[in-house]
């Protein structure tokens, strides 16, 4: 049996009581930002609730900050000490006088980013994305490199670009090649795509020179975010080798405006797939009682018909030996740092996180509700990415959605 809120949420509730995503957000009448959780529809104002319910100057000191940075940088014994707290007033009947007058319609509020992001990364975890991805850019070679199975490739992207979900995406421009093609032109992308991906927000930092062990995961990774890695095909075909991505990636990602805390996500936890390449023992998962595979399930919108379905629970990397790799070098990391898995891909059609691969570089373009076909995002469409996964005795915990509209190229 679990705790019911007194606010009397349906059972099948994205946002109930064993969710408590955390957000930044401003209203109409009050344009100071404030960090919030989700709780039904509606927010929960927490630095106003603290202090009703009266705690300590040191908490609310936390959560009255425009930003979830500090929160994040105080650690994980104040995260599950917050998130006990939160319960607490959100199910003791005694407390709803107090609580309930910090609480505020979700359709009433504006969502901002949560967190000044500090470091991003992209990894490319999904076997099946990575093997699509070999075969569309280089065609008769092997799908995957030499070192795909040994460790989680990566590569740091442009945080000042990320932005959070419903903010416009304006169409890049720059360098395309086709392999036919005698020279480079410019212009705007004609190749433009999504990725569907699951971001990891750091909390607490590490130190410089330190390696970050798989175990301490959990100890460093404050929630869980959705990610949409916008993605110019055709300028990234032309540019990406030797150093990897860059302008074709760097114009914008977007991020989901609710942080899930990693407690939330407990019961989603299941085994990764099985690895046909032993690991090297710092990315060596395989006796772990606990492994970091996550069953979130994504859907992908465009102009609100459903195109695709990607599982993360078919990651061949999880998101603990990302972080464990990403620091193996020494290389510190620190609060808002965010890295995202790398497109969410399943073996069969109709589970890709890239319209590259669910079209087949368009030769099998994806049709929409209006009859339309899309073989790349068009100017004007709204691209959509939600995610849900299992709760505690049968609930549901929700991601929200990260959601941008594409806007045509600026000349
Ligand atoms: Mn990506």
């Amino acid at each position: 049996m679990t705790t019911a809120s007194w606010l009397d949420l349906p059972s099948d509730s994205p946002f109930g009581v064993h969710n408590l995503p955390y957000g930044v957000f401003t209203t109409a009448g009050d344009p100071r930002r404030r960090i919030g959780v989700a709780i039904g529809d509606q927010v929960l104002e927490l630095a106003g609730a603290a202090h009703a319910v009266g705690h300590a100057e040191e908490l609310l000191e936390l959560l009255s900050a425009p930003s979830l940075n500090p929160l994040m940088a105080a650690g994980r014994q104040e995260w599950t000490a917050l998130r006990a707290e939160i319960t607490r007033w959100l199910t003791d009947p005694a407390l709803r006088p107090l609580v309930e007058p910090h609480l505020t319609p979700r359709a009433d509020v504006t969502l901002h980013l949560p967190f000044e992001v500090g470091d991003y990364v992209d990894f490319y975890a999904s076997e099946h994305h990575a093997s699509n991805l070999g075969r569309l850019f280089r065609p008769g070679s092997e799908p995957l490199t030499p070192n795909w199975k040994h460790l989680p490739i990566g590569y740091h992207g442009r945080s000042g670009t990320v932005v959070v979900s419903g903010t416009p995406v304006v169409r890049p421009q720059g360098q395309r090649k086709a392999p036919a093609d005698a020279a480079p032109s410019f212009g705007p992308s004609r190749r433009l795509d999504i990725e569907a991906e699951v971001g990891f927000v750091v909390g607490a930092p590490s130190a410089l020179g330190t390696a970050v062990p798989l175990e301490a995961f959990a100890d460093h990774v404050f929630g869980v975010c959705l990610v949409n890695d916008w993605s110019a095909r055709d300028i990234q075909a032309w540019e990406y080798v030797p150093l990897g991505p860059f302008l074709g990636k760097s114009f914008a990602t977007s991020v989901s405006p609710w942080v899930v805390p990693l407690d939330a996500l407990a019961t989603a936890r299941v085994a990764p797939p099985a690895r046909d390449v032993e690991p090297l023992p710092y990315l060596d998962d395989r006796d772990a009682k606990e492994p970091w595979g996550l069953d979130i399930t994504m859907e992908v919108r465009i102009n609100g018909t459903v195109v695709s379905r990607p599982p993360f629970a078919a990651m061949y990397w999880t998101a603990a030996q990302q972080f464990a790799h990403m620091t193996v070098n020494g290389a510190s990391v620190r609060p808002g740092d965010l890295f995202a898995s790398g497109t969410v891909s399943g073996p069969d059609r109709g589970t890709e996180g890239a319209l590259i691969e669910l079209t087949w570089n368009g030769e099998r373009p994806a049709t929409l509700a209006d009859g339309s076909t899309r073989a790349f995002v068009e100017d004007g469409d709204e691209v959509v990415i939600t995610a849900t996964a299992p709760g505690p005795d049968g609930t549901v915990i929700g991601f929200g959605e990260v959601a941008g509209r594409v806007l045509p190229a600026r000349g």
